[in-house]
């Protein structure tokens, strides 16, 4: 066996810090994975311990009938996933087992739940501040994580299907929301130099489906309004975002009908970590043994 020959993905799953399931993007973790994480966390709530954002945590799954309104099925069919459920009688339980024992299609009788699987953080979060009323003059301010899911199955480590996203999300004016994405943006370079990270920062835009939303794409990227922070894990020449800084101007708010404390519709900002993601690019350039990391990183992380 080559040793040098062995891609990253299996460099981590031989060490156990990534567990196979058979399924390209959907892996357990193992115990120096998940100290990393936890570090990386408490790293961020760190940096932004005087902003004093408002503390979510959500479940992998949200309201489908939120999730409808939301449009994501509008911009991006194809990675959203639902839960469905068996709802059948004693007859139609017994054809299931049939065609679980043949091989044949047994899912087809499951119905839809209420829940679909979370695409990305903010999501769930949107519908929840508009129900509580207009905003307070110095907006809204929410520090939020919850598990995603999107179906892009692939033999890239960094392109899961089900991961971490660890978001701040604010609501407010125009101003608010823009110098929030600026004051991220700079903690950001911060941040990975603070874990010895290479990466640089540039504009992006959203995989939006079909060809209205290939249009969609270049005006996201023509007005600015993701920047993404990029470090390379698979490749060089096509870095990795780790972390993504989206200004939506009033589409949520609009959307939503979130008001701002004079009436008008509230303005949208957020910035996501993907924690798998910056793990990744730290087992990538440190070394798959947290021990031979660098002293200050390890201290960064508490590890
Ligand atoms: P990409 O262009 O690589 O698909 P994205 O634009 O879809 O990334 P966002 O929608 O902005 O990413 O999601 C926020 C963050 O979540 C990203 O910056 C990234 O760190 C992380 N992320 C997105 N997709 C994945 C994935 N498939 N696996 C792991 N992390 C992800
Ligand atoms: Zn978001
Ligand atoms: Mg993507």
């Amino acid at each position: 066996m080559c040793q040098a020959c062995d891609s990253f993905l299996d460099r981590l799953f031989a060490k156990g810090v990534l567990h196979e399931t058979g399924v390209d993007g959907l892996y357990g973790r193992g115990q120096a994975f998940e100290a990393v994480i936890e570090g990386m966390d408490r790293l961020i709530t760190r940096i932004a311990a005087n902003d004093r954002a408002e503390v979510i945590r959500f479940p992998p799954g949200m309201n489908r009938a939120l999730f409808e309104k939301s449009g994501y099925m509008k911009n991006f069919p194809q990675l959203a996933g639902t839960v469905h459920s068996f709802a059948g009688s004693e007859k139609d339980h017994l054809a299931l087992l049939d065609n679980i024992h043949n091989g044949g299609d047994w899912t087809g009788g499951q119905g839809a739940t209420d829940i679909v699987l979370t695409p990305a953080a903010c999501y769930p979060l949107y519908p929840i501040v508009a129900r509580r009323g207009p905003l307070a003059a110095e907006g809204g301010l929410f520090d939020i994580q919850s598990y995603c899911f999107r179906h892009e199955p692939s033999k890239d480590p960094a392109r899961m299907q089900m991961f971490r996203m660890r978001e701040f999300v604010r609501i407010g004016l125009p101003e608010q929301a823009a110098s929030f994405r600026e004051s991220w943006l700079e903690r950001a370079r911060g941040f990975a130099e603070t874990l010895e990270l290479p990466h640089h920062i540039d504009v992006a835009n959203d995989p939006f489906f079909g060809r209205a939303g290939r249009m969609m794409a270049s005006s996201q990227r023509e007005q600015a309004l993701k920047f993404e922070l990029l470090v390379p894990i698979e490749s060089t020449e096509n870095p990795t975002a780790c972390q993504s800084f989206n200004y939506h101007q009033d589409h949520f708010g609009a959307l939503w009908g979130i008001k701002t404390a004079a009436g008008e519709t509230a303005h949208t900002a957020c910035v996501g970590f993907g924690m798998e993601r910056l793990a990744l690019a730290l087992f990538k350039h440190h070394g798959i043994d947290t021990n031979g990391w660098p002293t200050s990183v390890r201290a960064a992380l508490s590890l």
